[in-house]
């Protein structure tokens, strides 16, 4: 449960959740459901670790969440998860393959101004960027810019100029994402639109990246003269 402990017994009368890790999705035939894994199903354990002794040695609940992601993500390719679960009462085991999808994590951040980042690894959205876009084309633009700084693996340029180029091939790339994901590119461009209207300050101060019509038309320029494949074939080199 990731409430503070003093909360704890409120929660649990309010919501009926107890302390164990518990399952609230599963996604549709995925391996996890036609295995049997339901919603609700307490976890108890994960490839053999007892969820207690996780617990154990971060007591902190928040990042008892990461700590299950972490386990299940370091099953090796090719071996099955084990869970080892409880349903009203019982325990019961249950092995499946893992599928190999994205491995990003997209994180939903307040406080922030309509922006979104990432880390080489997660990306996040602020919560003002989500009521900024005005359906999911739009979020599809800045969302899958940084899935394609993280798919590309930018880290720290070597100075303005790959810093500019890095920028340019995140937004084709994205552009490429965002089309296969099935969203519709043209549509979502209209974010840039309004949000080049909102704070054109901004983007002349950093000079990382073009000015706002000038990335809007390389990225349609894009679109127009590269067919569409699925998945994108790969991470194109750096332009000079
Ligand atoms: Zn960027």
């Amino acid at each position: 449960m990731a409430y503070a402990m003093q909360d704890r017994p409120l929660v649990r009368d309010l919501t009926g959740l107890g302390d164990l890790p518990q399952v609230i999705a599963v996604a549709p035939e995925s391996p996890a459901q036609v295995a049997g894994i339901r919603p609700g199903d307490d976890i108890l354990s994960v490839n053999a670790t007892p969820v207690s002794e996780i617990v154990a040695k971060d007591p902190e609940a928040g990042s008892l969440a990461d700590h299950l992601e972490e386990l299940l993500a370091a099953t090796p390719e090719g071996e099955d998860i084990t869970l080892e679960l409880e349903r009203g009462g019982h325990t019961l085991t249950i092995s499946f393959r893992g599928e190999q999808l994205c491995a990003t994590r997209f994180i939903l951040k307040t406080g922030k101004g309509v922006t979104a980042y990432s880390d080489g690894q997660n990306v996040a959205l602020s919560a003002k960027l989500v009521d900024f876009a005005q359906n999911a084309d739009e979020l599809a633009v800045f969302a899958s810019h940084e899935l394609a700084h993280v798919v590309a693996r930018d880290g720290k340029a070597k100075g303005l100029r790959e810093r500019r180029a890095m920028e340019d091939r995140a937004d084709t790339l994205g552009a490429d994402l965002m089309r296969c994901a099935g969203y519709n590119v043209e549509r979502g461009l209209e974010i840039w639109h309004r949000y080049n209207q909102r704070d054109i300050l901004r983007w002349l101060r950093d000079p990382s990246h073009r000015n706002i019509p000038e990335r809007v038309r390389r990225i349609e320029a894009h679109i127009a003269s590269t067919p569409e494949t699925c998945p994108p074939p790969g991470v194109p080199e750096l332009e000079d």
